[in-house]
C-alpha cells in the first residue's frame, strides 16, 4: 500500500471518466509522450492503452519510481528526477505531447519555466495539464477582470489555452481540499516577438506589483515616462494593470527591449 506524501503534492487520480477525458484531450497514438509526476501510474496506464510510439515519465519520488519500474517494465522510460531541474529542450529528438496531473505546490513554476525557456522551436506539440482551479482561472483570465495578471500574460504569449473541464476533489485519493481544472495548451503560430522572455517576467512583475494602483509608477520605473511609447501603444496612465490587454504587455516588453539595446 502506497502512502501519499503531502510534500510532493501526491493526490492520485482515481476517477475513470476524468482519466478518459485527459487521454482524449490530445493525440497519443504513434506519438512520443511525456508524463510529469506519474505517481502510482493510473494515468500512465490510460495513456499506454492509446498506443504511444514512446513514453517517458518524470517522477521525483524514488519509491514511486521503483514501483513504476515493476509495474510497467520496458513499456516506459522512467526519469527519476525533479522536473524543475531538467532541460526538456534537450531531452527529446522530436516534439512530445505532455500530460501531467501536476503537483499543485509547483504547478505554476513548472509551466512558467517551460514558457520562459521556449526558444525558437517548440519542444512540445501540446500540454494537457491539471491545475488547482484557482490557478487555472488565473491562467485563462481575460483582461479587465480581477483574476487577470502576470500568469495570464506569461502563459498566453506563445500558447493557445483551452479549458477542458473542472474536476471535483472526489476524483482524487487522497481528496484535496480544492477543485481542480484540466487545461490544454498548444503553440500559437503567430505571436509578438520578444527576444528574451525573462523580460516579459520582469515587465509583468513591475506592472502587477501593485495591481490596484494606476499605471503611472510602474511605467515611469521601466520607461522613464517615455511619451513616444505611450502614444505608440495608446496607453492611458490613469488605468490599472488589469486594464491592459495581453498584446499591450507583449508590445511593452518588446519596446522595453528595444530601448535597452
Ligand atoms: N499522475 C498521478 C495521478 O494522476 O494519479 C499522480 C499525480 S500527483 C498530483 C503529482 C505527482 O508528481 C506525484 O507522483 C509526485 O511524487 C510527483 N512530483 C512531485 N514533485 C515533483 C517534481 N519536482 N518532479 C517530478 N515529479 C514530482
Amino acid at each position: 500500500m502506497i502512502k501519499a506524501k503531502k510534500s510532493l503534492g501526491q493526490n492520485f487520480l482515481i476517477d475513470k471518466n476524468i482519466l478518459e477525458k485527459i487521454v482524449n484531450a490530445a493525440n497519443i497514438s504513434n506519438k512520443t509522450i511525456l508524463e510529469i509526476g506519474p505517481g502510482t501510474g493510473n494515468l500512465t496506464s490510460y495513456i499506454l492503452k492509446k498506443n504511444p510510439k514512446k513514453m517517458f515519465v518524470i517522477e521525483k519520488d524514488n519509491d514511486l519510481a521503483r514501483n513504476l519500474e515493476n509495474k510497467f517494465h520496458n513499456q516506459i522510460t522512467i526519469i527519476n528526477d525533479d522536473v524543475l531541474k531538467l532541460d526538456e529542450t534537450k531531452l527529446f529528438k522530436e516534439e512530445v505531447t505532455v500530460f501531467g496531473n501536476l503537483p499543485y505546490n509547483i504547478s505554476t513554476e513548472i509551466l512558467c519555466k517551460w514558457i520562459i525557456n521556449l526558444k525558437d522551436k517548440f519542444w512540445f506539440k501540446s500540454l494537457v495539464l491539471m491545475f488547482q482551479k484557482e490557478v487555472a482561472d488565473r491562467i485563462v483570465a481575460e483582461f479587465n477582470t480581477s483574476k487577470y495578471g502576470r500568469l495570464s500574460v506569461i502563459c498566453n504569449w506563445k500558447l493557445n489555452i483551452k479549458k477542458i473541464c473542472d474536476v471535483k476533489p472526489e476524483a482524487f485519493l487522497p481528496k484535496p481540499k480544492i477543485d481542480s481544472s484540466l487545461l490544454l495548451f498548444y503553440p500559437k503560430k503567430n505571436f509578438i516577438k520578444i527576444d528574451d522572455p525573462v523580460n516579459l517576467e520582469k515587465v509583468t512583475k513591475v506592472f502587477f506589483n501593485q495591481r490596484r494602483k494606476m499605471l503611472k509608477k510602474p511605467f515611469h520605473q521601466l520607461f522613464n515616462g517615455d511619451q513616444k511609447v505611450l502614444d505608440k501603444l495608446k496607453i492611458d496612465l490613469n488605468l490599472r494593470p488589469q486594464n491592459l490587454s495581453l498584446d499591450t504587455y507583449y508590445k511593452l516588453t518588446s519596446e522595453y527591449e528595444r530601448l535597452r539595446n
